[in-house]
């Protein structure tokens, strides 16, 4: 879960994204103006026409290991 900086709304972050992805997708549905500014600065057209889709059984766990969860509370 990840805090929106300028709504202070809690992004959901999904599994499998990071966390960095979940905001950005917050930031294209809610705060666009932003984004396009920041990502204009850098010319990311690519990342203008496709906000963020999310990786589906692709790249995980390869090479970065998912190791923000906590470990869920199971019975030892
Ligand atoms: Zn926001």
């Amino acid at each position: 879960m990840a805090t929106c900086k300028m709504c202070r709304t809690s992004i959901e972050v999904p599994e499998g994204w990071s966390v960095g992805a979940a905001v950005r997708r917050h930031y294209w549905a809610e705060h666009p103006d932003r984004m396009l500014r920041s990502q204009a600065d850098r010319a990311a057209e690519s990342e203008l026409r496709r906000p963020a889709p999310p990786p589906t059984g692709r790249a995980t766990g390869a090479g970065t290991p998912s190791r923000r969860e906590p470990p869920r509370t199971r019975p030892a």
